[in-house]
């Protein structure tokens, strides 16, 4: 493999023209700026590299990059990314335009370096490198890039149900991975799913003189009233039946989860905290976050919320509600379950509305053999001992490839822990993304068949 990395090494300025052409190109799946231009560009790329390429249709959203390079063994690997980002607001917190790349001490900032485009491009450059060094790849490719993934990828369950043969595959590699505090890789096992309410509560016609709150009824007090049946402050959500579905973690993923390397320390530094909830520490903390489902006020709003005083009794109510969801729980039956709670508990006045329709959990189980050459190559490329998480607290459309297309998948990627996604100054180091390059390269190397 030492001639692949030597290349990757010498051509990583031309991986990292790649990934500053991709950060440069806007592409907001929250208002469809940009989308059609980065998915023209995306297939190009992967066009330059090699691949067949076609951007399919999904059924009422922006294309799916579709890529296919057949190499020396069927054997077939399905690399999944996305090309959409989030939006940069707030502008005024970037030290440089999100839609500038800017290289700065190793660092490459930009909207979009680490979630994913900066994986894009590392995965790019091992193609190119195969073929520039041995003419051709080990073994098949095929690359998935879809335009939504930060709205929730609400199109691309239906469409892999419909290419369900074009997408075939032996294993996948999912992005959204990197590397710990401390430098070591993690793979990623599984995802936990979503589903996102808003809630509303109505009361006069219009705002009225808050005088009149001796009588006229104060939608943000029912509100508030609802929001504190669905969860005790023992942490445990108070929905009757919550928890019923809910499938234990096995003893392989618990044993996992209790070898992750604590970086409590580092993470509560990062996020200005004292301590964690329920003052856990240790792996009662890493199991709580990783096997247990959430229920999560992400917004309030009502009323006047501005500076100094005015006083009024607000016309109307709103929370934005989140919960994550662990292997078995299904987003319809939570929402029927919150619907009949706060029915039964007198708020039916109160409107749930689905903000999407939401995601289920997924999960690779550690003894898939595609699990153990994601950490083998790991271990040769980064020098350490991979982490290896049996799921993670956040969610991605992972479902249907795992559980309906039926390929054991693994995330790997370029991102560090203070990479920023979603947030101002999004970056990656250079470091990281020649590793991630790397990484594929050794893997698909692991999965060559033996020359004759
Ligand atoms: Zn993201």
């Amino acid at each position: 493999m030492q001639d692949i990395f030597r290349h990757l090494e010498e051509r990583q300025g031309q991986a990292l023209e790649t990934l500053i052409r991709l950060c440069r190109q806007p592409s907001l799946s929250a208002t469809g700026e940009g989308l059609a231009a980065t998915a023209d560009l995306v297939a190009s790329l992967l066009q330059e590299a090699g691949f067949q390429t076609s951007l399919l249709p999904t059924q009422g959203g922006p294309p799916v990059v579709y890529g296919e390079l057949a190499g020396r063994s069927p054997y077939t690997l399905l690399l999944y990314n996305h090309y959409d980002v989030q939006p940069p607001e707030p502008l005024a917190l970037w030290t440089a335009p999100p839609f500038e790349p800017t290289l700065r001490e190793d660092c490459l900032f930009a909207r979009g370096a680490a979630d994913n485009k900066g994986n894009i491009a590392a995965r790019l450059a091992t193609v190119r490198a195969f073929r520039e060094v041995r003419g051709e790849l080990p073994i098949s490719v095929k690359f998935l890039i879809e335009g939504e993934e930060e709205v929730g990828s609400p199109h691309l369950a239906a469409f892999l149900r419909q290419r369900r043969e074009l997408l075939r595959a032996d294993a996948c590699l999912w992005e959204g991975s990197g590397v710990d505090w401390d430098g070591r890789p993690v793979i990623i096992l599984g995802v936990k799913g979503i589903v996102y309410v808003e809630l509303e509560a109505r009361g006069a016609a219009r705002d009225s003189h808050s005088s009149w709150a001796t009588v006229v009824p104060n939608p943000a007090w029912r509100l508030v009233w609802a929001l504190a049946t669905l969860k005790g402050q023992d942490e445990r959500v108070a929905i009757p039946g919550f928890y019923d579905e809910v499938e234990p973690p096995h003893a392989a993923d618990l044993a996992a989860a209790d070898l992750i390397p604590a970086q409590e320390e580092e993470q509560k530094r990062s996020l200005g905290l004292k301590g964690f909830l329920l003052d856990l520490a240790g792996p009662p903390l890493q199991r709580r976050h990783l096997f247990e489902p959430t229920c999560t006020i992400c917004g309030l709003a009502s009323g006047y919320a501005g500076e100094g005083v005015k006083t009024v009794l607000p016309a109307a109510a709103r929370a934005k509600l989140e919960f994550r969801l662990v292997p078995r729980q299904r987003p319809e039956d939570i929402l029927e379950k919150l619907r009949h709670h706060l029915a039964r508990r007198g708020f039916g006045d109160i409107s749930v509305k689905p903000l999407d329709m939401g995601e289920l959990p997924a999960h690779t189980s550690l003894e898939e053999p595609i699990i153990g050459v994601v950490a083998e190559a790991a271990r040769e490329v980064y020098g350490a001992e991979p982490v290896i998480y049996p799921t993670m607290a956040a969610t991605g459309p992972m479902h249907p490839f795992v559980h309906e297309l039926g390929i054991p998948t693994a995330s790997t990627g370029v991102e560090h822990p203070d990479s920023r996604p979603h947030a101002p100054d999004e970056n990656i180091r250079l470091r990281d993304f020649l590793l991630g390059a790397k990484h594929l390269a050794a893997i698909i190397g692991r999965l060559s068949p033996r020359r004759p």
